[in-house]
C-alpha cells in the first residue's frame, strides 16, 4: 500500500517515568488470562496523556503484551490499585496507529457485556494477531515498509463481464430502491438466484459514490465457499477505487495480509472490507454500510471465546455508526423473519426490519420442481432409488450435470462386529469412529483420534466386521459404479466427483475442485452441506438429497430449521441459468428427496418452495413452545473428567444464584444440569445447563450478576476443568 496514506510518526521510546518525570494513569484494555475474574481494563502509568484507543505495549506478570488504552470506570479519576499492588508503567506506544474510535470501542464494551466476556480478551481478540506480536519498532518499520504486490490470485483474475453493472430486474430495481429510501435494517428475502449480490453491488456503489470516505463491510458465511462473490466484488470495485480499496478478512490469510487489511480498513484507505464473521470488528471508521449475506448461516456465530453473533453485531454496530444494514438469505433466520414481519392488524408496529421480497429468479429461471420419492415403496437397501438413478443418468447421458447431498463425510458413520456386537468407538469420546475407507482408518470426528481399520473384530477375532450406514465417500464410490456404463454427448465415461471437508483439507483444493465442476469436467458431484451453499452453478439441473430425514427428529428445536435452509439452498443450485436449459431442450430443472415420511409438512412446504408458510409453522410452534425467538436463552456449560463432577458444578451454581437472589432471577428459569449430547470429548465429561428469559434485559441482568458466582464457584470445584457461557446459542 502507498506509505504516504498511512500517518507514520516519531517512535515514542518507552522511558519508564522516573521520579522526576510527571507521570499520568491511563487505564489499558489487555488479555487476561482466561478464567482469571479481572474483566475490567487495568491501570498503568504513562509519561504523557495517551488518548482512549491507542496501542500499547505493557507490562503483564513477567511478560510484555499488547494493550488498548481504555476510558476510563466512569466518574473514577484515578484508578484503585489493590493495597500492595505496585503500579507499573506502559513500555511503549504504537504511534504510527491512531486510536481505535470510540465506536470501535464500544463495540467491543458491548460484546464483552453482553456475551459475558472479558473486556480485554474480546479487544485484544478483535484486532489482527500480529499486532500482538510486534513491538513499537517493529510495527514502525511494518508501516514504512513497502507494500508487495498485494492482488490475490481472486483479484488477478477479474474479468471484464462482472466490472459493468447489470442492468435491475424490476425487483432488484425496487429492493435497490427501498434501500436507498428506508433506514432499515433491512431483510433481503430473495430466492436462490434472485440476483441478491447485485443488489448488494448496488447498496455498496450507492453508500460509496455518497461520501468519499464511507466503507463498506460485507460479510459472508465462508469465504473458501464463495470466491465467486469475492470476484464479483474486486471487479466491480478495483477498477473504481484502485485495487487497494478491496480488501479481505478471514481466517484463511496469512497473519501479515490479515494486518496488512486491518491497516487499510483502519486508515480509511480499504473501502470495501470482504470477509467472514471476524471482519465485524474491523475497524472502519467511515463505515456507511454492513451487508451480511446468507444471514440464516450457522457459521456467524463465533463458537470459542466470546461466542457473539457476527450476524446480530451487525445489526447493533449498524445502529452505532448509522449505517444501512442489508441481511440477505433465501432462507433467513427465524429471528430475523420475525423482526421483519410487515404490521397487520393486531401487530400494528410490524418487526424492527424491513423486508424486501425478491420472489423469483433473475430472467426466465425457473425454481427446480421437488420430486419426493417414498423410500418405504423401493426396494431394501437400495441407497440410490430406481427413479432417482434413472433421472440421474438422463441427466448426465444430455450433459447436464448434478449434484447429491449427504451430510456425513466418511466411507460409513460406524463398523460393527455381527459375532460381538463390537462397534469402532471412539476410546476418547461418547461417539463411534468414522471409517474412512480411501486410507482405511478409524477417525473420530469430535477428537480426531485416528487409527489404522483392524484387520479382524478387536472383541473377538471375527474377520467380517462391516460398515454400518453411508457417507459421501461410500456415495461416491456406488455412484461411480452405478454410472460406469453411462456416456456423455462427448462420448467419455461418466465422472463422478467428491467435495467435502476430507477432500479440501489442502489449501486451494475447492477452488480447483469447483473450477472442475464449473467447466463440465464433472458429471455428478457429491458431498455435504459445503456444495450447498452459495455456488452459483450454471449446468447443475438436479438435485438430490439421498438421506435428509435424520434431522427431522433431532432434540434441537433449531433441527428442522436448519434442515429447511439446506435443502432450499441445495434446490437453489439448481437450474440457476435460464438460457442453458433452454438450449438443452427445456427439460425443468429438479430437486430430489428420498424420504421415510414423504408426508412430513417440512417436505410439504419444500415441495412448493414455500419459506412463509414453514416459518409461519415453526414461529407458532416456537410461540406455543416458548422458544427463540420468543424467549432468550443463554447456557452454561461445564467441562470436568466426570459427568457427576461438572454437573455438580452446574448445581452449585444455579443453587448459589437462588440462595443470593440475582438480580433479574425472578423472569429467569433456570433448567437441570443435564450432559450434552456428545457427552465426553477427548476424555471430557461435558454437562450443560440452560437459562431462559421471556426479558431480554432481566436475562443480561442476571448472568452479568452471576459471573462472579461462576467464578468464586471454581475454586470449591478443581475437578472442573472449564466453564463457558453461551449467550443466545444456536445448538441446544
Ligand atoms: P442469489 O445470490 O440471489 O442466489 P446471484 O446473485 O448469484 O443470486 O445471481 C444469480 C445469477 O443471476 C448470477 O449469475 C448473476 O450474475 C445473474 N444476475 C443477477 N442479476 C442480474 C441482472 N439484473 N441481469 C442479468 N443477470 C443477473
Ligand atoms: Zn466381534
Ligand atoms: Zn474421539
Amino acid at each position: 500500500m502507498p506509505e504516504e496514506q498511512i500517518p507514520v510518526s516519531p517512535l515514542t521510546q518507552s522511558t519508564p517515568p522516573d521520579a522526576a518525570q510527571p507521570s499520568c494513569w491511563v487505564w489499558v484494555a489487555v488479555a487476561t488470562p482466561a478464567h482469571s475474574s479481572v474483566s475490567e481494563p487495568l491501570s498503568y502509568l504513562s509519561p504523557s496523556a495517551l488518548a482512549p484507543g491507542t496501542l500499547v505495549r505493557v507490562p503483564l506478570g513477567r511478560r510484555e503484551v499488547l494493550g488498548v488504552v481504555w476510558d476510563g470506570p466512569e466518574g473514577e479519576v484515578a484508578p484503585g490499585l489493590p493495597q500492595g499492588v505496585k503500579a507499573r508503567s506502559i513500555a511503549g506506544v504504537l504511534e504510527g496507529v491512531t486510536p481505535l474510535d470510540a465506536r470501535w470501542r464500544r463495540l467491543v464494551a458491548f460484546t464483552a457485556r453482553y456475551y459475558q466476556r472479558a473486556l480485554g480478551e474480546v479487544a485484544l481478540a478483535a484486532l489482527p494477531p500480529q499486532l500482538r506480536d510486534l513491538t513499537p519498532e517493529q510495527m514502525a518499520r511494518r508501516l514504512k515498509r513497502k507494500a508487495g504486490h498485494s492482488a490475490t490470485d481472486a483479484a488477478r483474475q477479474i474479468d471484464a463481464a462482472a466490472a459493468a453493472p447489470l442492468e435491475l430486474t424490476p425487483q432488484q430495481r425496487e429492493a435497490t430502491d427501498r434501500i436507498e429510501a428506508d433506514a432499515g435494517p433491512f431483510l433481503l428475502y430473495g430466492a436462490t438466484g434472485s440476483g441478491k449480490t447485485e443488489v448488494y453491488l448496488h447498496a455498496v456503489q450507492h453508500a460509496l459514490a455518497r461520501n468519499p470516505h464511507a466503507q463498506a463491510l460485507v460479510m459472508v458465511p465462508e469465504i473458501n465457499l464463495t470466491p465467486q462473490l469475492e470476484q464479483r466484488f474486486r471487479a466491480r470495485f478495483a477498477p473504481l477505487y484502485g485495487e487497494e480499496a478491496v480488501v479481505s478478512m478471514h481466517s484463511g490469510m496469512t497473519p501479515a495480509q490479515r494486518l496488512k487489511s486491518w491497516l487499510a480498513a483502519h486508515t480509511g484507505q480499504a473501502r470495501i472490507v470482504l470477509g467472514t464473521r471476524m471482519a465485524v470488528f474491523a475497524s472502519l471508521p467511515h463505515l456507511a454500510l454492513i451487508v451480511v449475506d446468507e444471514e440464516h448461516d450457522a457459521s456467524y456465530k463465533q463458537q470459542e471465546g466470546a461466542r457473539y453473533s457476527a450476524r446480530d453485531l451487525a445489526i447493533w454496530r449498524g445502529r452505532e455508526h448509522d449505517a444501512k444494514v442489508i441481511l440477505g438469505s433465501a432462507t433467513p433466520s427465524l429471528e430475523s423473519w420475525h423482526a421483519s414481519r410487515p404490521p397487520s392488524k393486531d401487530d400494528p408496529q410490524g418487526g424492527r426490519y424491513r423486508r424486501l421480497d425478491m420472489p423469483s429468479r433473475v430472467g426466465a429461471a425457473e425454481l427446480p420442481r421437488v420430486r419426493i420419492v417414498d423410500m418405504g415403496q423401493q426396494p431394501r437397501g437400495a441407497v440410490f432409488s430406481p427413479p432417482l438413478l434413472q433421472a440421474i443418468t438422463e441427466r448426465v447421458e444430455r450433459g447436464e450435470q448434478c449434484l447429491v447431498l449427504l451430510n456425513r463425510r466418511g466411507f460409513a458413520p460406524v463398523l460393527h462386529c455381527k459375532e460381538c456386537g463390537w462397534k469402532s468407538d471412539c476410546p476418547h469420546c461418547s461417539a463411534h469412529q468414522v471409517f474412512h475407507k480411501i486410507d482405511r482408518t478409524l477417525r473420530c470426528h469430535h477428537c480426531g483420534f485416528t487409527q489404522r481399520v483392524p484387520h479382524a473384530c478387536p472383541g473377538c477375532g471375527n474377520v467380517d466386521i462391516a460398515p454400518i450406514g453411508r457417507g459421501t465417500e461410500q456415495l461416491e464410490e456406488q455412484l461411480a459404479a452405478l454410472l460406469r456404463n453411462v456416456i456423455t454427448p462427448e462420448r467419455r465415461a461418466a465422472r463422478v466427483a467428491r467435495i467435502d471437508a476430507d477432500t479440501t483439507k489442502a489449501k486451494g483444493a475447492l477452488q480447483e475442485q469447483l473450477a472442475l465442476v464449473h467447466s463440465g469436467e464433472i458429471d455428478v458431484l457429491v458431498g455435504t452441506q459445503m456444495i450447498a451453499k452459495g455456488h452459483d452453478f450454471r449446468r447443475i439441473t438436479l438435485v438430490a438429497a439421498v438421506q435428509p430425514d435424520g434431522a427431522l427428529f433431532s432434540s434441537d428445536f433449531r433441527a428442522p430449521e436448519r434442515l429447511f435452509a439446506l435443502l432450499m439452498q441445495a434446490a437453489g443450485r439448481a437450474g440457476r441459468d435460464a438460457s442453458y436449459i433452454a438450449a438443452q431442450g427445456g427439460n425443468t430443472p429438479e430437486m430430489w428427496l428420498q424420504t421415510w415420511h414423504p408426508e412430513h409438512t417440512l417436505y410439504a412446504a419444500l415441495r412448493r418452495h414455500d419459506f412463509p408458510r414453514f416459518a409461519a409453522d415453526q414461529l407458532q410452534e416456537r410461540a406455543d413452545a416458548g422458544l427463540p425467538p420468543f424467549a432468550y436463552q443463554a447456557l452454561v456449560r461445564a467441562d470436568a473428567r466426570t459427568q457427576e463432577a461438572a454437573q455438580a458444578f452446574l448445581h452449585a451454581v444455579s443453587e448459589a444464584a437462588r440462595a443470593a437472589q440475582l438480580p433479574g432471577l425472578e423472569h429467569v428459569f433456570l433448567f437441570p444440569p443435564v450432559p450434552m449430547a456428545v457427552q465426553r470429548v477427548a476424555n471430557v465429561e461435558r454437562a450443560q445447563m440452560l437459562i431462559e428469559s421471556t426479558h431480554r434485559g432481566a436475562l443480561q441482568h442476571f448472568l452479568a450478576a452471576w459471573q462472579s458466582v461462576l467464578h468464586a464457584a471454581r475454586s470449591d470445584h478443581k475437578a472442573v476443568i472449564r466453564w463457558l457461557v453461551d449467550v443466545d446459542p444456536q445448538a441446544i
